[in-house]
């Protein structure tokens, strides 16, 4: 018996009136046969004595994998009478709650699970249950928001979710406001109209609200209005990130406008398929170590390869060259060259690039204020990412409420508070 009490240790049974009786080996996995008896309470109906009764039919509980086998608990239930009422009523445990199947232990790697940002589906196949089981659990978070605060640096951002209704995928836009310095997300709106935004943060007083300095955006916003009014201290600073996006999207789209009218057998159409990337790049960046390149079948460093590319449009390679300007100018904070250049070439750009001249132009107020500001754009692009592995991971998500569950999980819950927040779920 000695030996048993040891097991229970070693599963994590807690609940001292569990007493294993037997291991099997059942090949696939392993079975524990325990049974729960302990003295018999007060009726739950009359609070008269009750009398120990017979034992339930085993109740099959499946436990978290041990030493690497599936394994399952069949536990036999003592069953008390009361000596009053004559009603029956069966003994309770910690190791699963009442009208539950599965283990409390089962949940709580759930919910660890949930934190370290495992996928659903992951999370349901390693512990042998099913993914209704964890997406109930995911829906056990509960996030509060503290209408008494706002950061003084906010980020908004527009996020697309794409929502699975049986097999018709369907793309809805979210709207999320982040702490700049912490990271923690201060709002997820299913809906990005002005009004869901305007009513979400009426719910914060006018003290509060003037507590906020700035607010990051992307440009082509149609939020500064409303940012404005909302937060009358703030100063609207278009993201830096998303400044040097609309840039590099441009340069892209032009590549691509460029390379179609090849044909797609040729080395050109090729080459400027395959090499993107050199393009886009900062010019400074490029190395100069020489590898195999199967489209051209020589050696050549990033350079060599990016020159033949350029060489095959003279549009391309002005554009190129404007871009890579602009890029240096921005990344060294050199505004007067960077606008200087932007008014200079706007007549002679290509249609792509005459869009973002222009909007760059009519936002430059808020480009300058970027410029000044002082913050780690890694932040932002480090949630950016986080939330892009959550939705490529959230085949799951049948609503936006999982998948907001699920970034708030991954960004407000910080790894040293887990235990806490797990022996609370
Ligand atoms: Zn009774």
């Amino acid at each position: 018996m000695e030996q048993f009490n040891f097991i229970t240790n070693l599963l994590g049974i807690k609940d001292q009136n569990i007493t294993i009786l037997d291991i099997l080996d059942a090949g696939t996995h392993k079975e524990i046969i325990a049974k729960l008896d302990y003295p018999a309470p007060k009726c739950p109906h009359c609070q008269g004595q009750m009398a120990k009764y017979d034992f339930q039919k085993e109740s099959k509980i499946p436990y978290l994998e041990c030493a690497g086998y599936k394994t399952l608990i069949r536990l036999k239930k003592r069953h008390f009478r009361c000596k009053v009422c004559r009603k029956v009523a069966v003994a309770e445990t910690s190791l699963v709650k009442k009208n539950h199947q599965i283990a409390t232990i089962v949940k709580q790697k759930i919910a660890q699970k949930l934190i370290e940002k495992v996928p659903m589906t992951a999370i349901a196949e390693s512990l042998d249950v099913s993914t209704s089981t964890v997406i109930r659990k995911l829906k056990e978070f509960k996030f509060k928001t503290d209408l008494n605060c706002l950061p003084e640096y906010m980020s908004w951002d527009v996020e697309t979710v794409r929502e699975v209704t049986v097999s018709i995928g369907r793309l809805e836009m979210s709207f999320i406001a982040q702490d700049l310095d912490s990271r923690k997300i201060i709002a997820i709106l299913d809906g990005r109209t002005q009004a869901t935004i305007r009513n979400h943060f009426l719910r914060y007083s006018r003290q509060v609200r003037n507590q906020v300095k700035v607010i990051t955006m992307d440009m082509f916003s149609p939020y500064y209005d409303i940012a404005r009014k909302l937060f009358p201290n703030a100063k609207i600073v278009l993201d830096r990130f998303h400044i040097v996006q609309h840039l590099s999207r441009a340069m892209n789209r032009l590549r691509i406008q460029i390379m179609n009218p090849f044909d797609r057998k040729s080395h050109e159409y090729k080459a400027l398929k395959r090499y993107w990337k050199l393009i886009q790049q900062d010019s400074r960046k490029l190395s100069h170590k020489r590898f195999y390149c199967p489209t051209f079948r020589m050696h050549l460093t990033n350079r060599e390869i990016l020159e033949k590319l350029l060489s095959y449009s003279q549009e391309l390679r002005e554009h190129y060259e404007i871009y890579q300007l602009l890029l240096f100018h921005f990344q060294e904070k050199q505004t007067d060259h960077f606008f200087d250049l932007i008014e200079g070439t706007i007549s002679c750009v290509t249609p792509i690039f005459l869009t973002v001249f222009k909007t760059f132009l009519k936002d430059k107020d808020k480009i300058l204020n970027a410029l000044e500001l002082l913050y780690s754009n890694a932040k932002l692009e480090a949630t950016n990412n986080l939330i892009k592995v959550i939705k490529r991971n959230a085949f799951g998500f049948r609503n936006f409420d999982n998948f907001k569950t699920r970034i708030l999980i991954a960004l407000n819950i910080k790894k040293e508070r887990t235990d806490l927040i797990l022996s609370r779920l």
